[in-house]
Formats: structure tokens, sequence, C-alpha cells
């Protein structure tokens, strides 16, 4: 096992747009509208999607090696983004392979159209979110991506999920959601997971339990801790139910 490194954030866009249902209780527009109401300048027009480019070149100033995850408060694939800033950030990742950036995304059919525009350097791991059934079709989107890591995030899980095809798929994190309104999550939905993950070989991560209720349990399922991770250097999964 190699070494853990520093987790980081890093977003160089800002504001999204509802994209599916697990977008409806979305942590980083409620973060945004809070910034808007204090004045903070970045936030004067709430969560409406923009560039920032003066963050750009963040990743050049961290000396140390970094798991970076790319834009938490926003979507890189998101269609008002344009495709010559998006090789921005891809090009600074390429840039700088001492490294590991994630990138989730739930716009998968604008990732698949674009991807062969873009680098896909042995440091990127790219995702798609699959929170319920109905948005399964983007895991065909992300098997079109040539990446080395491939990752599925089925979080916040809102329902039992039909099997999925994990063949060329590096790492699988589930969780349920965060907040005063999230939606239960049944551990057999999990255990689902788990089993397919451990069936194709593929590390699986279980992050949290839903918040349902007001209380969350410790992550335990069936007595124990799954923090299983593909063999490239990271610290954990994105700390946030993106
Ligand atoms: S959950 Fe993600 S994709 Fe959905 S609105 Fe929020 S930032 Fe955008």
């Amino acid at each position: 096992m190699t070494p853990d490194r520093t987790f980081e954030t890093w977003n160089p866009i800002i504001g999204c747009t509802h994209a599916s249902a697990g977008c409806d209780h979305c942590y980083a527009r409620a973060i945004a509208l809070k910034l808007q109401q204090q004045g903070v300048k970045l936030y004067a027009d709430g969560f409406r999607p923009r560039t920032v480019p003066s963050r750009l070149d963040l990743p050049f100033k961290w000396r140390r090696p970094r798991s970076v995850f790319v834009n938490s408060m926003s979507d890189v694939f998101h269609p008002d983004i344009p495709l010559s800033y998006v090789k921005r950030i891809f090009h600074v990742i390429e840039q700088c392979p001492q490294h590991v950036f994630q990138i989730l995304t739930k716009r998968s059919s604008r990732l698949a159209s674009l991807a062969h525009d873009l680098p896909w350097p042995d440091n990127l791991m790219i995702g798609v979110t699959i929170e319920s059934n109905a948005v399964r079709n983007r895991l065909d989107d992300l098997k079109q991506v040539p990446a080395r890591y491939r990752i599925l995030s089925l979080e916040p899980l809102l329902e039992r999920l039909a099997p999925l095809d994990l063949n060329g798929i590096s790492w699988v994190i589930t969780g349920g959601e965060s907040g005063p309104r999230a939606h239960p999550l049944n551990p057999d939905w999990v255990r689902d997971i788990r089993d397919w993950c451990a069936a194709s070989g593929v590390p699986f991560w279980f992050k949290q339990h839903s918040e349902y209720g007001g209380r969350r349990p410790p992550a335990l399922l069936d007595g124990r801790f799954y923090h299983e991770k593909p063999n490239i250097r990271i610290t954990e999964p994105n700390l946030f139910n993106f």
C-alpha cells in the first residue's frame, strides 16, 4: 500500500444547475447561496455556472503531492463551460503528474462526446455519479472514455440499483445522503454493490450511511468498514456527495 497524501479540492469552476435526483439536496448550491447572502464577491451571481481562470494554476503551487478533487462546487462537463476551458483544466492535470486528480460528473453524455478532444493522463481518475436506475446510462458513457482509471460514485444512493456491469471500472464508491432532508438508505442496497464488486474484483468503498432520521451510524456494513481502493496514490473518495 502506498502512503496517503493530503486531500485538496480545486474549483476552477463554480456554480451548476440541477441534473438529476441526486442534485435535489446539492450541498454546493446551499453553500453558494449562503456565500452570496454574505456578500462574497465571487458568489455575487449565486449558483450560476462560471469559470474562475485565476484558480487554474493552483495545482502548480502545491509543492507536495496531493489527491485533488476537481470542482466540488460545480460539474466540469456542465454545458455552459466551453470546451476550450475544459481543455485548460485537463492540461493543468497533465502537467502536474505529482498529484492525483479525481473528476466526477453527472453530465456523462457531454463527457463521452468530448472525451476524444481531451488528454487522459494516468494521474486522472474520471467518474460518473449514478444515484438511481434512471441514470444508469451514465455507465455506458463512462466506458467510452479512454482513461486508465474509471470510477463509479453511487451516491447519494436513492434506491436499489439493478446490477451494473463493472468491467473496465477501477473503483466503486457508495454512500447515503447527508443533511436534514436525507433520503433513507437500505443496507441491502449497499450489500448488492459490495457483492458485485467482490465478484468483479473491483475495490469497494462504503463512505457513509444516510443521515435520515437525524443521526448517522458509523459506516459499518455487516460489522466491518469497506475502505478498499485502487493501487494509485490517493487518500479517500471525494469528501462530498457530488
Ligand atoms: S449535485 Fe453536482 S451536478 Fe448536481 S447541481 Fe450540485 S454541483 Fe451540480
